[in-house]
C-alpha cells in the first residue's frame, strides 16, 4: 500500500468505525475493565485521527514535490530551446551577413590588386550591398526590440475608410514598372449582422507601423507575381477576424466590437503547402530559386507578425501553388459613433 493514497485513507475511516462500533458496545456494559478498555479505544482514536492527518499531509507534500519537479524539467526544456534558438539565429545572422561582406571584400581586393578599377558601376555595387546589410542589421534591431516590447508604438485613433483609400497610391508607380495591376476594391465590406456603416469604423493603430506591414505585403505581392499579373487589396468589417491555412494569433487575447481586415490577393506563383506554415518565421524563405533570388533576408513577414500582434490582431495567408497567395492581417475595429471612450480603454498601450 502507497502511502498517502485513497486506499489508505479508505483503512483509516474503516478503523475508525470498527472502533466506534466497538465504543459503543463498551458503552452498553460498564465493568471496571470495559472502562478500562473504552479509554484505550478512545485514546488509539485520537492516534488513528493524528496519522490520518499526518498522511493527507505527507500526500499534499508529495503532490507538491512532484508539481514543483515537473515545473523544473519544464524550465529545464524551455532553456534548452532558448539556447538552441540563440545558436540558431547567430547562424542565420552569420549566414546572412557573410554573403554581402564577402562580395564587397572581393570588389576591394580585386580594386587594390588593380585587377579592376573603382569605376561608378563597381561603386554602385559596392554601395548595393552595404545598404543590403545595413538594411538587414536594421530589421534585425527592429525585431529584436518589437519581441522584447522595446519599441515604442504610437497609437492613434484612425478612419478606416481614409486610412484605407490611402493605400494604394504609393505603390502605383512600382506596379505600373513591374506592369502589374493593382486594385483596390473601391467599398470596404461589413458583415450583414454589423448593422454599421464603415465610415464610422475606427481603428487604435501606429499608422507609421501599420503602414510597414501593408508595405511588405504589398512589396511581396509585387515581387511574386510575374507581368500581366494583378493584386488586389480589399477591406472587411466583420465580428469576428477570418481564418488561414497559416495563421498567428494575439498573445492577449481581446474581444472588440468588430475586427477590420485587410487583404493583398495576388495571382503571383503561390507558396507551397510544406512552407506556408513557416514563412512568418525568421529567416524563412520559401520557393524556387528564382524566386529566392528576389526575395529579401526573410524577415519581412515576421516582423509584420510582431507589429500585428503588439496591435492585438492576427496575420495569416492562404496559397494556391501556381495561382496566387492571399495574405490578410486583422486588427481590431471600434463604431465610432458609440463608445469611442470605452473603446480608447480597450486599446492596448505601453507595449
Ligand atoms: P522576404 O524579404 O524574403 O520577402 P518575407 O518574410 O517578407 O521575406 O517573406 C518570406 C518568404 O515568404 C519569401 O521569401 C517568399 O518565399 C514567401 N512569400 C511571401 N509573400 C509571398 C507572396 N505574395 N507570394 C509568394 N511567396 C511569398
Amino acid at each position: 500500500m502507497e502511502f498517502g493514497t485513497t486506499s489508505e485513507q479508505d483503512v483509516f475511516t474503516e478503523e475508525l468505525r470498527i472502533l466506534r462500533a466497538a465504543k459503543t458496545d463498551v458503552a452498553n456494559g460498564k465493568t471496571p475493565e470495559q472502562r478500562q478498555y473504552e479509554q484505550l479505544v478512545q485514546h488509539y482514536e485520537k492516534l488513528l485521527k493524528t496519522t490520518m492527518k499526518l498522511s493527507r499531509i505527507s500526500d499534499i507534500q508529495g503532490r507538491t514535490l512532484k508539481e514543483q519537479e515537473q515545473d523544473l524539467k519544464n524550465a529545464h526544456a524551455d532553456l534548452q530551446n532558448l539556447e538552441q534558438l540563440r545558436r540558431q539565429l547567430i547562424s542565420d545572422i552569420s549566414h546572412e551577413l557573410r554573403t554581402p561582406i564577402t562580395s564587397v571584400q572581393g570588389y576591394i581586393k580585386a580594386f587594390l590588386d588593380n585587377v579592376i578599377q573603382p569605376d561608378d558601376m563597381y561603386l554602385s555595387m559596392i554601395y548595393q550591398k552595404l545598404l543590403t546589410i545595413n538594411q538587414l542589421i536594421s530589421d534585425l534591431f527592429q525585431l529584436s526590440t518589437l519581441k522584447a516590447n522595446q519599441l515604442p508604438l504610437h497609437f492613434k485613433r484612425t478612419s478606416v475608410p481614409q486610412w484605407f483609400v490611402s493605400i494604394p497610391g504609393k505603390y502605383e508607380l512600382e506596379a505600373d514598372r513591374q506592369q502589374v495591376t493593382l486594385l483596390l476594391d473601391p467599398v470596404i465590406s461589413v458583415e450583414h449582422s454589423l448593422g454599421m456603416k464603415p465610415e464610422t469604423a475606427i481603428l487604435f493603430i501606429d499608422t507609421v507601423r501599420m503602414e510597414q506591414v501593408v508595405t511588405n505585403l504589398l512589396d511581396n505581392a509585387l515581387k511574386f507575381t510575374p507581368r500581366g499579373g494583378t493584386v488586389r487589396i480589399s477591406g472587411r468589417l466583420s465580428k469576428s477576424p477570418p481564418d488561414a491555412h497559416s495563421l498567428f494569433k494575439p498573445e492577449k487575447t481581446i474581444d472588440p466590437p468588430f475586427w477590420f481586415t485587410l487583404t493583398v490577393e495576388d495571382t503571383g506563383e503561390g507558396i507551397n503547402g510544406n512552407d506556408l506554415p513557416y514563412i512568418f518565421e525568421r529567416f524563412y524563405r520559401a520557393g524556387s530559386a528564382e524566386s529566392r533570388a528576389v526575395s529579401g533576408a526573410g524577415l519581412g513577414l515576421a516582423i509584420s507578425k510582431e507589429i500585428v500582434n503588439q496591435h492585438g490582431g492576427q496575420i495569416g495567408a492562404d496559397s494556391e501553388p501556381g495561382r496566387g497567395s492571399r495574405f490578410h492581417f486583422s486588427v481590431p475595429a471600434y463604431d465610432g459613433t458609440e463608445a469611442p471612450s470605452d473603446a480608447d480603454r480597450t486599446v492596448p498601450v505601453n507595449l
